[in-house]
């Protein structure tokens, strides 16, 4: 199982920790979005990872 590599909650910017902007390039998200991963974080016994999503083109082809 190979997740592509998504920055930690705390490098996340608003809009992208809101699903609202791609995590790739940072660009608006249409409803094709995608999930691209799960940007991991946790403050003190709360886990605040969230999925973080991406254009369809911004995702690297999964394999395999
Ligand atoms: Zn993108």
């Amino acid at each position: 199982m190979r997740a592509a590599t998504v920055p930690t909650v705390w490098n996340l910017s608003r809009p992208v920790r809101d699903g609202k902007r791609c995590v790739r390039c940072f660009l608006p998200l249409d409803d094709d979005s995608v999930p691209a991963g799960i940007a991991r974080g946790y403050w003190g016994a709360h886990n605040l990872s969230v999925t973080v999503y991406a254009h369809p083109g911004c995702t690297p082809t999964p394999t395999g």
